[in-house]
């Protein structure tokens, strides 16, 4: 086999519920994880050594060389199966870079789908899963797609029933945010309140609407607690969650980190509407429609 390419989707927080801050600066979390169809590709070549090339949406601001994700994680695997293959990686990016939709991870996941079958490995899920983990807490989801609750780190997965499809629009962002710097946002704003932070736990009411395919009720479930701390950094996402708001979106939300805003639509029409509305407000850079849950990696 000379190439292979996977093709791999974005996701969205449905809930982020973010612990007190632990002694390793870790925060325990609970993360429902939903993967979108906003898909980036990446393609593994046999070579020599190992290269990757990024184009396509925000390319520019993705590194070329072994801080690239997809590059991590080739490497990983190839140490995994003890032998220094290589590879050239192309990635095709849609998924927003730094918009708090794990496009790092998502291509990190399909390198690893990738390079086990170019290799020829054909390592198991539960393996990949181990290598996963070690390359970032948001990478093992990008392995499994659909929906799945996070606890940990992210990192320990449940997959959840989610009856769907679910119709959303996504806002994106001028420019990125740095995840470790909303983090430290949301560390500050809590001290600067004082009150204690609760253990993260699994909204029952969120689960329910999924399983149950209820969009109201999702939409009115979603919550995010890294938003406070995205929009001090990004006070104009404010307007830009209103304006969906006002234009009917059964919930608003920064996903993860932002400053991507998600908004969930009753209908495919109804988010077709949202986006068009959402473009005319001039409140965003970009605006896309998608639905979920879609299935992780898979080989085109
Ligand atoms: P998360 O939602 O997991 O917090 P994110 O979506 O906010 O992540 P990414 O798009 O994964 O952010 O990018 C985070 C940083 O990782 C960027 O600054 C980018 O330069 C770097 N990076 C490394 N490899 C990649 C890659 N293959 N694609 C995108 N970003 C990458």
């Amino acid at each position: 086999m000379n190439s292979v390419t996977v093709r791999v989707p974005a996701k969205v927080n449905l809930q982020l519920a973010v612990g007190p801050l632990r002694d390793d600066g870790y925060h325990d979390l609970v993360n429902v994880f939903h993967a979108v169809s906003l898909f980036d590709e990446v393609t593994a070549a046999a070579e020599t050594g190992m290269s990757v090339r990024v184009e396509g949406e925000s390319a520019d601001q993705v590194p070329e060389d072994d801080d690239n994700l997809a590059i991590r994680a080739a490497v990983a695997l190839a140490r995994h199966a003890g032998r220094s293959y290589g590879v050239s990686l192309a990635i095709r990016k849609a998924i927003p870079v730094a918009g708090g939709m794990a496009g790092g991870s998502a291509d990190a996941a399909a390198a690893l789908v990738a390079c086990n079958e170019l290799w020829g490995l054909g390592l198991p899920l539960e393996d990949l899963m181990e290598i996963a983990a070690d390359l970032g807490s948001d990478v093992p989801f990008a392995l499994l797609g659909g929906t799945a609750v996070g606890t940990g780190r992210g990192e320990r997965l449940t997959p959840l029933e989610a009856a769907g499809p679910f119709h959303w629009v996504f806002a994106l962002a001028d420019g990125g945010l740095s995840t470790a710097k909303v983090y430290a946002e949301c560390d500050r704003i809590r001290a600067e309140e004082g009150l204690p932070v609760a253990e993260p736990r699994a909204a029952g009411a969120l689960l329910a609407a999924l399983r149950d395919g209820d969009a109201k009720a999702l939409g009115a479930e979603l919550t995010n607690d890294l938003q406070r701390a995205a929009l001090r950094l990004r006070p104009s996402l404010a307007a830009t969650l209103e304006a969906g708001r006002g234009h009917g979106a059964l919930g608003a939300l920064v996903s993860g980190s932002g400053p991507t805003c998600a908004f969930l639509a009753a209908s495919a029409a109804h988010a077709g509407e949202l986006a068009g509305a959402l473009r005319g407000a001039g409140v965003a850079r970009e605006v896309l429609t998608a639905h979920g849950p879609v299935p992780g990696p898979a080989v085109v």
